[in-house]
This record gives structure tokens, sequence and C-alpha cells, in this order.
């Protein structure tokens, strides 16, 4: 078995597409050496893929591109946000997020949608189309408070969200959420697909996580 050894990378992170019908794809991780988003088989058969011992989590063990130490001085120096040049022009938008990502057909029941987002801890389902882009945002406090459970989750109140690529920088994503005041990202592939999901929560842990280091 690989031997976990600290990484600045987070665990890897898994998408669920639910069609309509109720069955449920998994596709991968966003890979960030790839710049890409990655079949979970992939990851299983790369030489850098590691299983965590206890928790069963997945993580990426290959050498971070990015240090602890780094982060800490740019960010002492202030000089986050202001220029390519710097740590968050090389962190992408698919590295952030929660560990499961859940998409929802538009007719998946709310009760279905809502014991999937629960299940994997997530701020709520993305609604997509048959070819799994994003239409809506259903936030998990939505989901809640939605009645009959058989209403299908596209009748749903929903909430505004950016949508861009999964390897945007970081950079980026914090001007678009700051200049169009929006607090959710849903990250998309080359082919528009729904890959990840993204708030103002994830962006501010990630900066506090490196302020600690
Ligand atoms: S385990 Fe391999 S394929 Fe998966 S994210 Fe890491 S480098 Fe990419």
């Amino acid at each position: 078995m690989v031997q976990h050894r600290p990484t600045t990378r987070l665990p890897l992170r898994q998408v669920e597409w639910m069609e309509h019908g109720g069955s449920v794809h998994t596709h991968g991780t966003f890979c960030p050496f790839r710049r890409a988003s990655t079949s979970m088989d992939s990851c299983r058969g790369c030489p850098h893929f590691g299983h965590l011992e206890g928790d069963g989590a997945m993580e990426c063990l290959r050498e971070p591109t990015l240090s602890h130490a780094e982060a800490a001085a740019l960010l002492a120096k202030r000089r986050i946000c202001t220029g390519r040049d710097n740590l968050m022009s090389r962190v992408m938008l698919g590295e952030l997020g929660a560990a499961h990502t859940v998409c929802t057909a538009a007719s998946t029941p709310v009760s279905q949608a809502a014991a999937r987002v629960v299940a994997a801890e997530a701020p709520g389902c993305i609604v997509i189309d048959e070819r799994h882009h994003p239409v809506t945002f259903v936030s998990r406090t939505r989901l809640a408070s939605s009645h009959p459970p058989w209403l299908p989750v596209a009748e749903c109140p929903t909430e505004p969200f950016l949508v861009m690529p999964e390897d945007s920088p970081l950079d980026d994503v914090i001007a678009r959420m700051t200049q169009e005041h929006q607090r959710v990202i849903v990250a998309t592939d080359v082919d528009a697909r729904a890959t990840g999901l993204v708030t103002d929560l994830d962006v501010l842990r990630w900066v506090g996580e490196r302020r600690r280091a």
C-alpha cells in the first residue's frame, strides 16, 4: 500500500450524476497535473494514487507543486489577488470544493436529492440536463424546506450561480465572485459538463488553511 505523506492537495473528489430514473454515475476527479477531470479508474491506475487508512479517503500523493512555505510567504506579502504571477493564479477551481458533488436530473424527487446531498455532506445539488450541463442549483436549505417529498427537484426554489471552466485560476474565480456578487460556482469540463461545486466558504477555507501553514 502507498504510504501517506503530507501534501498540499485535498483528497480526491468525485462527482455523481443522478440520471432520469434514479441511476447514479460516478465520474472521476479533477487532476491538477492534467488540468482536467479524469475518471477515478485513471487515478487508481496512476502511481500517485493513495488510499488513506482509516476512513478510506483517496488522495493524490504526487509531489505538490505548491509548498505550504511558499503559500505562507506569498500570503504574508499580501500578494494574493494582485497579479498573475502568484499563488492564486496557479491554483485551479477544480482543486477546491467538497469531497462529493451531487448532480441530479430535473425529474429527481426532492427526497431522493436531499438524501444524496446529506450523505455527501454537499452544500446542495446541481440540476443537470441530459448532457450533464448545469441548469440550476438547489441549496441544502431549499431542499429541506421543499414539499411534498415527490416534488421534482427542478420545481424547488433555486439559487444563482456562476459557471466557470474547472481549470480557471483562483484569482479569476474570486474576481468574478466579487464583481458579480455570487457565492456558488459550478465547475465544468471541456464538454461543459458539471464536475464540481465551489462556494465562497470553500475559497475562504482554502485561504485560511494556508494562513495556518
Ligand atoms: S492520482 Fe494521478 S491521475 Fe489522479 S489526480 Fe493524482 S496525478 Fe492525477
